[in-house]
């Protein structure tokens, strides 16, 4: 990474908060099916842009001594961030990368080696690397690459990366004084802005070649709250695959109130009780839950490793008959939108559980052939150094038809999950712990104190069954960073409101 401005770690900006804001799950149907074209004003050092005989040469380099399948990943990328802390801007940094990974596909084996200098010999070396987990001599020659045209999901018009930071900064003063503004209890302000913008180049020995520019940007406001010894925390975002045409003062003045409501919200808040009770969870930010309890074990490297609690599991009843879950990367504007995979398999909708049955499961590539599956669209990787592994992008429970006020009456005494925080699960049984940061008691079928210390305990198989109630309400959160064996990729999330008629409460209170 080539830095100028004086750098922020990744840690402390994400301390602010994950990224995103909420997408309504409508489509904006003007945005389907235009074609990709690079956002207005993202510059892209032209040296990414190797030719059709370069790749192609590379592709029979890399299979020269056998193996099924070699491909190229291209990537050139620029992050931007700049935060603002304690009155004052506390960092701004811009990162550079670019590079080339060759991959080699030889039954379970992976070949795999990434170069940062695009010269052609340091290329071939690299190519040359990837082969050698081949040893066989009956060699198939590549296909001719032929350059596929994809279907763009994002949102973006303006690259955020044209914008100049002080432009950028207007937008944190504005968090900052709004929040500041909205009650004396508030004593400390933190606001981000953070862009990705990557054009990747994927060629592989199937002749497929296609090219797609990715951008992710988002704005976060987190506040702290303190009256004597109570404290509390609140915050709020927006953010997707959205170019700057989606942020103005407007919004940051909203983001800051909302954080500030839930920090003052959250300052009377009581202990929460322990015990088994019913639990509503709020439309929108609650689909986390979703993420980590469900949707890791539905990936299919667990799957095929049978280190998921749901290996075996295909056509069999796993929920409630009430309860669908999808994984979709195609979702307008979404934080876990992709057009193509870092594979280059175009994005699509895979129902991963119907009606309560276990339908589908996320693949990539290795996991597709080795399993005789079809592709999904979900090998994914943080950069050119990594290779490919099944991931989620934006996953949801789908809607019901519940009515959400009925959901939240039909409870006499239960807590309401306003949103799911951070949380710990074991994909192999789906045991999970997570913490509520903002919560309430219900009584009699209304929301009534705040409650703090909230943790949600129990596995996520056990509470597929118990989910009772889902409205139709759907709504798609920002999500933010999932981490996967070491790598960390943009991803999304959602809920309508729901009932799950039992969870194991831990709070303070017995
Ligand atoms: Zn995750």
């Amino acid at each position: 990474m080539n830095s100028y401005f004086k750098p922020v770690t990744r840690r402390k900006f994400l301390k602010t908060g994950i990224a995103g804001g909420t997408i309504i799950a409508t489509y904006p149907v003007w945005k389907l099916f235009s074609f990709s074209a690079p956002p207005r004003d993202f510059y892209v050092n032209p040296a990414v842009n190797l030719s059709k005989e370069t790749l192609e040469k590379l592709i029979e380099i890399a299979l020269q001594r056998g193996g099924e399948f070699a491909e190229i990943y291209i990537e050139y990328s620029v992050n931007n961030q700049i935060s603002l802390e304690e009155n004052k801007i506390y960092g701004a940094g811009r990162g550079v990368d670019m590079g080339v990974g060759i991959r080699v596909l030889h039954g379970e084996k992976t070949g795999y080696a990434h170069c940062d200098d695009l010269s052609f010999e340091k290329l071939k070396q690299t190519a040359e690397v990837a082969s050698f987990i081949a040893k066989e001599k009956n060699i198939e020659a590549p296909e001719g690459l032929k350059h596929s045209k994809i279907p763009s999901y994002y949102m973006v018009n303006v690259s955020p990366d044209s914008i100049v930071p002080q432009e950028k900064t207007k937008l944190l003063w504005k968090a900052n004084a709004i929040a500041r503004e909205y009650d004396k209890r508030i004593n400390q302000v933190n606001v981000g802005f953070a862009d990705t913008n990557k054009k990747i180049i994927i060629a592989n020995s199937e002749g497929k070649w296609v090219e797609d520019i990715q951008t992710i940007s988002r704005l976060v406001v987190g506040i702290s709250a303190i009256e004597g010894n109570r404290r509390s925390r609140g915050y709020a975002y927006k953010g997707g695959t959205l170019g700057y045409e989606h942020y103005d003062e407007k919004l940051a003045e909203k983001l800051a109130k909302d954080a500030g409501r839930m920090a003052i919200a959250m300052l009377p808040a009581e202990d929460a009780p322990a015990g088994e009770y019913p639990i509503v969870m709020a439309k929108g930010n609650c689909g986390t839950f979703f993420h980590e309890a469900i949707g890791h074990s539905l990936e299919s490297d667990g799957i095929r490793k049978k280190t998921s609690c749901f290996w075996d599991k295909k056509g069999q009843i796993i929920a409630s008959e009430i309860t669908s879950l999808a994984d979709d990367g195609t979702v307008p504007g979404a934080r876990g939108t992709i057009n193509v995979d870092d594979e280059g398999v175009p994005s699509q909708k895979t129902i991963l559980i119907e009606n309560g049955v276990c339908t589908n499961f996320l693949y990539d590539r290795l996991n597709a052939k080795l399993m005789n599956a079809q592709l999904t669209g979900n090998g994914r990787r943080q950069s050119y150094q990594h290779f490919p592994i099944p991931r989620m992008t934006n996953t949801y429970l789908m809607p019901g038809n519940d009515d959400p006020e009925d959901i939240l009456k039909s409870v006499k005494k239960g807590i309401y999950i306003s949103r799911i925080g951070g949380g710990n699960v074991t994909w192999v049984t789906g045991r999970f712990v997570f913490s509520v940061p903002e919560g309430y008691l219900i009584e009699d079928g209304k929301i009534t104190k705040p409650l703090k210390g909230i943790q949600l305990m129990g596995s996520g198989p056990e509470v597929l069954k118990n989910i009772v109630m889902v409205g139709p309400d759907l709504e798609i959160w920002g999500g933010g960073t999932c981490g996967k064996s070491g790598q960390s990729k943009p991803v999304s999330d959602g809920n309508p409101t729901l009932k799950v008629s039992k969870i194991t409460i831990g709070g303070a209170k017995v």
